[in-house]
């Protein structure tokens, strides 16, 4: 039998990149499974993408993942896309299919499975985000698809968060409302699941929460944060001592990392290795 020395290739496009762990969890995964895969972690500038996802086909890569400033842009370069990644509007993570480029998004869905981990379901549930940017729009989306039966959006910039609230009335069958963040955000008593999905308390800011009235925040509550560096946020923290549950943003990266895995190999992930390899980078 002939030898192989051609790997499969995917990857990850953004700028600034260079400090995206994602390529080491998945190389990680690869490995774990024996699959001649590897993740190359790429810098490419706004105005070199379309020549970067022309290198995705002449290259055969597998797929690539998107980041900052890709994931809207790349949709003008894609074939085909998924039902959420279509109303989202972004897509995190493209497919090669035999020269065909298919863009999913996988955050949204990822922090679903990590509330499902801990026994959480939004069905029919009051989900109310803090955020409206690109991480907030995947998690809204994703949860009035999966049955939420109100998204409440509590943004600071008002145009950003009415839109993300706008596209959830029309495109799905949830109730969304927007609410102004001028001041303290006061939890409403009938709220099921509270996600912070800014970027407030992203390394190095580790001492800054968002501006809520943690006494609002009840024991009845399931609260989520999307910033993974450092897990232990102080907004989980403060929900953590008025006894609500709370789950951080490593289960909605791995999950999505492991998503992606699947999408590109066809193999089940291994999620142990993933969750490890992250928490090693991360000194936890
Ligand atoms: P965006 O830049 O698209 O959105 C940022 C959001 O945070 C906006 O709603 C912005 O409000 C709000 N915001 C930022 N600073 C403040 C502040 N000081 N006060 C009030 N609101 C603020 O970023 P993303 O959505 O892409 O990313 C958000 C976070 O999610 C990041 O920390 C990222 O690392 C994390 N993330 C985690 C993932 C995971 O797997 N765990 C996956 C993807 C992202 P405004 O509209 O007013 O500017």
């Amino acid at each position: 039998m002939s030898k192989n020395y051609r790997a499969e290739l995917v990857g990850a496009f953004g700028n600034p990149i260079d400090e995206n762990p994602t390529g080491v969890m998945e190389e990680a995964a690869f490995a774990a499974k024996g699959l001649n895969f590897r993740y190359l972690t790429v810098k490419v500038e706004k105005e070199d993408l379309e020549a970067a996802m022309n290198g995705v086909k002449a290259f055969q890569m597998k797929g690539i993942n998107l980041t900052i400033p890709h994931k809207v842009k790349v949709l003008e370069y894609l074939d085909e896309l998924s039902e959420a990644a279509h109303i989202i509007g972004a897509v995190n993570m493209v497919v090669n299919k035999d020269g065909i480029l298919w863009g999913e998004n996988t955050d949204g869905k990822g922090f679903l499975i990590s509330l499902k981990n801990e026994d959480v379901s939004v069905e029919g549930k009051n989900v109310v985000i803090l955020g409206a940017g690109g991480a907030a729009k995947a998690i809204g989306v994703e949860c009035a698809l999966a049955g939420a039966k109100k998204i409440t959006v509590v943004n600071r910039s008002r145009e950003r968060g009415q839109d993300l609230a706008d596209l959830i009335v029309e495109k799905t069958s949830a109730d969304s409302i927007y609410v102004p963040w001028d001041t303290s955000y006061k939890a409403e008593p009938d709220t099921d699941i509270l996600v912070n999905a800014t970027s407030i308390g992203l390394y190095p800011d580790v001492d800054k929460k968002p501006d809520v009235d943690y006494d609002t925040v009840m024991p009845s509550m399931v609260v989520s944060d999307v910033v993974f560096n450092d897990p232990n946020t102080l907004f989980l923290q403060e929900a953590a001592k008025r006894g609500a549950h709370t789950i951080n943003g490593l289960g909605m990266l791995v999950n999505q990392g492991a998503l992606n895995f699947t999408l590109w190999t066809g193999a089940e992930a291994p999620l142990d290795v993933m969750t490890d390899t992250l928490k090693k980078e991360f000194g936890l």
